[in-house]
């Protein structure tokens, strides 16, 4: 067994605070990973206080994980001791029932197993990235191809990059596409620079208008303040598809009346209570699609890795220590963060 430093939460009320883990020691299809940074999601915050009602404690989160390999089992064939690696939300599924088959791991039928917070539908408690090493089987490692220097900007491409990333895929944004990102966070961040860079016409509708600026520097080609009734009217029936980011329940109709006719609105934001909608008739008259999604499958997470190595995306971060998350969480709650916390691992206290 490998100790390891981590920082958990032991109840819903309790600040996250120095705890030791254990992680296996490496198997022949194992790869094990020195941590060197870890993004900070909004996911981990609805575990940690168990907003989601399933949390397993003591709760060590974490699920943007990038850093070196420093241990590689024998059967291991595509990645080597030296190597940067990554690891997403999820680090085990059945392997073998039609999604898994079809590189689908996250809509595994019998549930995947989350890197923290253990097997979706049942069973064992998992510890995430909040952690000095993890040990992952090769086929739910990540490759790297960016430079090394911009490692740390990396780190939130394996939750909030495939998140955006899959669902703009699956709904073909791209040229010609008129695509609304809602929230400006972690994700929504992600979202625009992705969407821009598969050629769509992108507007940002925030709820700040401190945001504007930043929007547009990030590959928004139009800002929208959500709030404001009369900027929110120019929009009506004009959007071929929007993504939902926000982490808090809110008025879906709003939103679903920018669709125009066959328009799907995809939910990828999780608040933990329901949104007070949507209205039926708002669907029913443009037959007007409301679906959601789910991160993404692991050869999607690479090929969103390769895409954003090619076009040279990262996220936008700020580098925090370990010891910081209690108030980063604080300040994710007030959308104080341009535009994610990524823990430096290399300062573990
Ligand atoms: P985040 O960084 O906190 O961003 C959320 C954004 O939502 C905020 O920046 C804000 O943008 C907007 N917002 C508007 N009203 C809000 C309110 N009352 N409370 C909070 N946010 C509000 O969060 P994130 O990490 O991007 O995650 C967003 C959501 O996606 C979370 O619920 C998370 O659990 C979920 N998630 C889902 C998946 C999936 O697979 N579907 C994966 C990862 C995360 P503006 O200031 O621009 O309005
Ligand atoms: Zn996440």
């Amino acid at each position: 067994m490998i100790k390891s430093k981590a920082y958990a939460a032991q109840s819903s009320t309790s600040p996250l605070a120095p705890f030791e883990i254990h992680r296996r020691d490496p198997g022949p299809e194992d790869v094990q990973i020195s941590i060197l940074y870890c993004g900070v999601c909004h996911s981990d915050l609805h575990t940690a206080r168990n907003e989601w009602k399933n949390t397993l404690y003591p709760s060590v989160p974490g699920h943007e994980i990038v850093g070196r390999v420093v241990a590689a089992g024998n059967k291991v064939r595509n990645i080597k001791v030296g190597d940067l690696a990554g690891v997403g939300c999820m680090i085990d599924s059945c392997g073998h029932c039609k999604p898994c088959h079809e590189g689908e791991e996250q809509y595994c039928e019998k549930g995947f197993t989350g890197t923290y917070n253990g097997p979706v539908f049942g069973g064992e408690n998992t510890y995430g990235g909040y952690s000095q090493t993890i040990v992952v089987k090769e086929s739910f490692v990540l490759r790297i191809k960016h430079d090394e220097k911009d490692l740390a900007n990396v780190a939130p491409l394996l939750c909030a990059g495939i998140t955006t990333y899959s669902p703009l895929r699956h709904w073909k944004t791209g040229p010609g596409k008129k695509v609304g990102i809602v929230g400006l966070g972690g994700l929504g961040h992600m979202g625009v620079k992705i969407a821009h860079a598969m050629g769509a016409h992108v507007v940002l509708f925030t709820s700040s208008p401190s945001k504007i600026d930043d929007g547009k520097r990030l590959g928004a080609d139009e800002v929208c303040i959500s709030s404001d009734t009369r900027q929110m009217e120019a929009y009506a029936s004009k959007l071929d598809f929007i993504l939902n980011t926000v982490a808090a329940p809110h008025n879906l109709d709003p939103f679903l009346q920018l669709l125009k006719l066959d328009g799907t609105m995809t939910l990828i934001g999780a608040p933990a209570e329901p949104h007070p909608s949507p209205e039926v008739f708002n669907l029913i008259f443009r037959r007007r699609q409301l679906a959601g999604s789910l991160i993404g499958g692991i050869r999607e997470t690479q090929e969103m890795l390769d895409f954003c190595a090619h076009h040279n995306l990262v996220s936008d971060i700020e580098l925090i220590r370990m010891d910081y998350i209690n108030t980063a969480y604080e300040r994710m709650l007030r959308s104080d963060v341009k535009y994610r916390f990524v823990i430096d691992m290399a300062n573990f206290q």
